[in-house]
């Protein structure tokens, strides 16, 4: 039984989705108006260790993540340059694209973007209208919370702290400030402007992605994810207009991961406390490393972000990574052991058993690291043969289909001293030891390897 801690209820509850077997999945996307930073990346990772899981287990999953194109952010930094919104999104379009593939990170099943789903945020917005949930005020509309008794149940506010009549017009607001909310903004000086039947004006933040999860799930979803900071407003608003305008429950899992924090305070563009993946790869940071210090940490936890924290993960992943070496190049006696098929099946079952209970990916980790425990001692005893090796290696790559943290297949490993070597270049690069790293760089190149420094970190490759 697979079990999800809901935001909604505040419960972890067994997770049964609308279609046996089926799972439609909506996850809220980047604001194009930046590069990422690793904090985005938390939640990213945390959605697809999740849709990795639930395809794991047996389910076919559609994922919907929408791409923000327009809203007060996009539009100031466009702007502050003097140039077209789309002309500014599209760079950062595509930095997202990069970014995800770097981290494995599984791409969706559809991103829409918000400019090219107006119509369909009109229709919605016209039926608020027309439903009596939604108001004219100069020029903008406005979602009346008063009208919709629910208002407040994702983010658990007091219905009496709602102050309705009040309006906001700003996308992102706090708590303290429960408003009316804009669905739909007039035109203003500088900023873009579609000639709809509502009238000229652009759509809210929220509205976007109320109309384009529905426009591709259907009016139900069984999960929509999102970091804690989406809450409220956001959900909350996405809520309130789904279930107004379809009159049935809108999701009926709402996952959230918490932040990752960088000496308490979340990770943030505004706060100015933040390295972007660009950023880390400079340094030399394996991607993969970074994608197994965010995952590794429990969702619901916050994750605190040092260097030294992502080298521990380094250092965890380095471990699973040396066993697997081992176990490629060992040399083993002919014939297979029984026991290790029964410790192969006990591994995966814990494995999806920690997963089960609402992604508690340190037991998964836990039994990962308990299977290669057992392997090794008996390794040092003799007792895995030649036919257990596919079995060990194929367990691996099950744990895999979810982690995604091994060399890919086609990629070629090196010895873990070789490793080593090339860990101890790059740490002698950083520290602008550049006699030290090219002596490493000869000495490997004496053994056949040749470095190469790139954008992404080093490469390395065999000399045929
Ligand atoms: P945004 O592009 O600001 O809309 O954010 C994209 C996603 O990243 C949302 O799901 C946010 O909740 C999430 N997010 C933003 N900052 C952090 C952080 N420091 N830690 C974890 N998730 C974050
Ligand atoms: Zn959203």
């Amino acid at each position: 039984m697979i079990r999800f801690f809901n935001t909604l209820s505040g419960t972890v509850e067994e997770f049964k989705t609308l279609v046996p077997g089926k799972v439609r999945l909506y996850t809220c996307g980047p604001t194009v108006y930046d590069y990422p930073h690793i904090g985005n990346y938390r939640a990213y990772i945390f959605e697809d260790l999740l849709k990795r899981f639930l395809l794991f287990a047996g389910y076919k999953v559609f994922h919907v993540m929408n791409i923000t194109d327009v809203d007060d952010k996009t539009i100031r930094g466009a702007n502050q340059l003097g140039i077209s919104l789309q002309e500014y999104t599209a760079r950062y379009i595509q930095a997202f694209f990069e970014d995800i593939k770097t981290l494995r990170i599984l791409p969706a099943d559809v991103y829409p973007r918000a400019t090219e789903h107006i119509t369909d945020m009109v229709r919605m917005i016209k039926g608020l209208l027309e439903k009596g949930y939604a108001y004219y005020k100069e020029g903008s509309i406005y979602f009346s919370i008063k009208k919709f008794p629910a208002y407040g149940q994702l983010a658990k506010i007091n219905p009496e702290e709602l102050k309705a009549g009040a309006r906001v017009d700003a996308d992102e607001y706090e708590k303290e400030s429960v408003h009316d909310f804009a669905l739909w903004k007039k035109p203003k000086e500088g900023e873009p402007c579609w000639e709809t039947e509502l009238g000229p004006g652009r759509p809210g933040w929220h509205i976007e992605c109320s109309a384009m999860s529905t426009r591709y799930l259907g009016p139900q979803l069984d999960i929509h994810c999102g970091g804690v900071d989406n809450i409220f407003p956001h959900h909350e608003n996405e809520i309130a207009q789904s279930e107004a305008y379809y009159g049935k429950k809108f999701v009926n899992y709402w996952l959230h991961c918490h932040h990752l924090v960088v000496d308490g305070e979340k990770m943030s563009k505004s706060k100015g406390n933040f390295y972007t993946l660009r950023d880390l790869l400079a340094r030399g940071v394996d991607p993969i490393d970074l994608r197994f210090f965010l995952l590794s940490t429990h969702y619901r936890k916050m994750l605190n972000f040092t260097f030294e924290n992502l080298e521990q993960a380094k250092a965890s992943r380095q471990r699973i990574l040396d066993f697997l070496y081992e176990i490629e190049h060992r040399k083993l006696e002919p014939g297979s052991e029984p026991e290790i098929t029964s410790l192969a099946e006990k591994a995966l079952a814990d494995f999806r058993e920690g997963l089960s209970d609402d992604l508690n990916i340190s037991s998964a980790l836990a039994a990962v690291f308990e299977f290669i425990r057992e392997i090794n001692n008996r390794l040092a005893r003799n007792a895995v043969k030649q036919d257990d090796r596919e079995k060990i290696l194929n367990t691996m790559r099950e744990f895999d289909r979810v982690l995604a943290i091994l060399p890919e297949k086609k990629e070629e490993t090196l010895p873990p001293e070789i490793m080593a070597k090339i860990e101890e270049r790059e740490k002698a690069r950083r520290e602008k030891n550049f006699a030290l790293a090219d002596a490493i760089r000869e000495e490997l190149r004496q053994l056949g390897i040749i470095l190469e420094d790139t954008r992404e970190g080093v490469r390395w490759k065999k000399i045929k």
